[in-house]
């Protein structure tokens, strides 16, 4: 008989979890505001908020903890993650950040100015936060495919080089400073884009001189999308696809607390060492001095060393495969969820899940309500609340897409909590035509108002 698949580790420590009763999680999601955000991490189950900086790390990483130099300048922990940045994505040049934003915040200070447009595919939330923040445009050039959650093509985090071409051919050079190219997309459903695809944004990128960015939380699962899924692509390693990947990029953004497998963390590396100049002004004012820019030394020698464990294939197959049974499961109960199955992360379709719900009342997040309710596990909105007001008309926003993510730490639930959270989600399906009531918004920040927003039910 073929031998199963599992998990390339075993567990050396454990983290006690509780379950909680069905009226303690009523009466907590409602102190929250029904903001799942809002909530403690002791009133929640499974939590699947996100898997930012959730992980678990290895022995080895916790033995770089020890070993960490503190250092202010010159950290040894510093130069151990400086030579995992070239060894896996080939930058000479690269700065430490607190976390990905950090990273966007110093870079897009030396990049992006008002008036600016930036092309990619469905730029991540805070990505399009520093964008806005500084009055330019992210301008979404995705596939058609990604918006519809039924079709099944293999590389929906792909750009659509006609739409990007049309981008750069009308606008002057000087407003666009940058394309962001999103590996995996996030927004789109932790969807993976083809080899294929950057060799062809990278070859509009040169064609019209304008530099190609990755921001590159989930670029170890992108890689392994590649090979699985690529024509020509599955005899390679995951780190000779990254390299190639890399190949085609002047620069990247990355939240290590993705495919970093760490707690905190985040760098920028550049090719352009003007860049790196230029950057470094804004690292030491925002983030820290350029060798450790907001990160304890400790913290980059776990960085380092977690940046080879997410590159090694058992590693990102047992990831990738969890993902998948759990999105299996959900489809076996006949819930629609994006297919096919993100790398990080299964996001399920709140509008045929709650097509009798107004889209004004918030259906994904009137789902992520009931999830939780139901199971205690916490899921997240990526719908028209976190769409946000469009910066202009101040008009809420409605996505194509109204989505429920359920994203799975890594390396942290087991295949018994898959099926648990199937089955709270199976309960809430089956009795969905009782959910009659949406949200309404109580209050809410002027940006990126989905990490603070207070809700009430609908009238
Ligand atoms: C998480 C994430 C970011 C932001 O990183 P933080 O570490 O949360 O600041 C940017 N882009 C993508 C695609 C992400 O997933």
């Amino acid at each position: 008989m073929e031998l199963p698949f599992a998990e390339p580790y075993k567990i050396k420590m454990v983290e006690p979890i509780r379950r909680t009763t069905r009226e303690e999680r009523q009466q907590w999601i409602k102190d929250a505001g029904f903001n799942l955000f809002n909530l403690r991490s002791e009133q929640v189950y499974i939590d699947l908020l996100t898997d930012s900086g959730t992980g678990a790390m290895s022995d080895r990483q916790w033995s770089e903890i020890m070993l960490g130099d503190e250092s202010y300048a010159g950290s040894a922990s510093y130069y151990k993650l400086k030579s995992a940045v070239k060894e896996i994505f080939g930058f000479d040049h690269f700065l430490p950040t607190h976390q990905g934003r950090g990273a966007e915040n110093v870079l897009f200070s030396v990049l992006v100015k008002p008036g600016d447009l930036v092309p990619g595919n469905s730029h991540f939330d805070t990505t399009k936060g520093h964008i806005e923040f500084r009055q330019a445009t992210a301008i979404d050039c995705t596939i058609d495919e990604a918006f519809d959650c039924t079709a099944n093509h293999p590389f929906k985090g792909n750009v659509d080089l006609e739409k990007l071409d049309k981008i750069l051919k009308i606008n002057p050079k000087e407003r666009i400073p940058f394309i962001i190219v999103t590996l995996t997309c996030n927004s789109s459903g932790g969807q993976p884009v083809s080899l294929e695809n950057l060799k062809g944004v990278s070859a509009l990128a040169r064609k019209y001189g304008i530099p190609l960015i990755y921001d590159s939380a989930r670029f170890a699962e992108n890689a392994y999308f590649i090979k699985s899924r690529e024509k020509g692509q599955a005899n390679k390693t995951i780190r000779e696809i990254v390299a190639e990947m890399f190949s085609y990029a002047d620069g990247m953004t990355m939240s290590s607390k993705k495919d970093g497998i760490v707690n905190i963390g985040g760098l920028i590396g550049m090719r352009s060492v003007e860049l790196y100049q230029q950057a470094s002004v804004y690292n030491i004012m925002f983030e820290g001095f350029v060798t450790y820019g907001g990160q304890a030394g400790r913290d980059m020698a776990a960085l380092a060393r977690g940046l080879y464990e997410a590159t090694e294939f058992d590693y990102l197959e047992s990831r990738v495969k969890q993902v998948a049974y759990l999105g299996q499961k959900l489809t076996d109960y006949g819930i629609q969820v994006q297919q096919p199955y993100g790398g990080h992360a299964i996001f399920i379709d709140a509008n045929k899940f709650l097509p009798h719900i107004p889209k004004e009342e918030f259906r994904a997040q009137t789902l992520a309500v009931e999830l939780y309710i139901e199971g205690g596990v916490r899921g997240v909105e990526i719908g028209a609340i976190m769409a946000d007001r469009d910066p202009v008309t101040r008009e809420n926003r409605f996505p194509a897409l109204e989505l429920v993510r359920l994203a799975i730490p890594r390396r942290v639930y087991t295949f018994n909590h898959m099926d648990y959270i199937a089955a709270s989600l199976a309960n809430v399906f089956h009795r969905r035509e009782e959910i009659i009531k949406g949200f309404a918004i109580e209050y809410e920040a002027p940006i990126l108002r989905h990490f603070t927003v207070k809700l009430k039910r609908a009238e």
